[in-house]
């Protein structure tokens, strides 16, 4: 005999013990004993059986997708703590900043702000693209956590020099 078969309503009796009764499938309680929430019940569980049953993976899904979502956010949120304990924003009293995704050093007149446009010194890549010469770049964030060699921005870019 399965546990399917041998399952009882074990609702208490007037006598106080538990009715004896056999239930069958979603049934949770006898005819005698089911209360309307019992019946509800029962008839959600049988119409829902395969459909819950999908769902209940589903919001399995979700769940493990919302904890990565919340292990994502930790990470930049600790990113974040860690770039400002680590930001060096001047290097033998240069100014540092970033333009995109390089650091540089600044050493002409004044501060940069960000969105401040900037010439940045020729490399291999911009004489590829540009020819020779620097390209205008913008700066985009002050002060940098990279560690390396940093080259010197040339200047200010004047507002008729066109972005690279
Ligand atoms: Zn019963």
């Amino acid at each position: 005999m399965s546990a399917q078969e041998q399952k009882t309503c074990g609702r208490p009796t007037r006598s106080g013990k538990p009715c004896r009764v056999r239930i069958y499938g979603s049934d949770v309680a006898c005819g005698t004993h089911a209360t309307d929430e019992d019946r509800a019940f029962a008839a959600a569980h049988r119409r829902g059986w395969s459909e819950g049953y999908e769902q209940g993976s589903k919001s399995g899904a979700s769940s493990a997708q919302s904890k990565i979502e919340w292990l994502e956010r930790r990470v930049k949120e600790l990113e974040q703590r860690l770039d400002d304990a680590t930001r060096v924003h001047e290097i033998a009293g240069d100014q540092v900043v970033e333009v995109g995704r390089y650091a540089y050093r600044w050493r002409g007149g004044g501060r940069l702000e960000v969105g401040d446009r900037v010439l940045l010194p020729e490399n291999y890549v911009s004489r590829m693209k540009n020819g020779p010469g620097p390209t205008v770049g913008v700066v985009s964030a002050l002060g940098s956590t990279y560690r390396g060699e940093l080259s010197f921005i040339v200047g200010r870019a004047s507002a008729a020099e066109a972005e690279a």
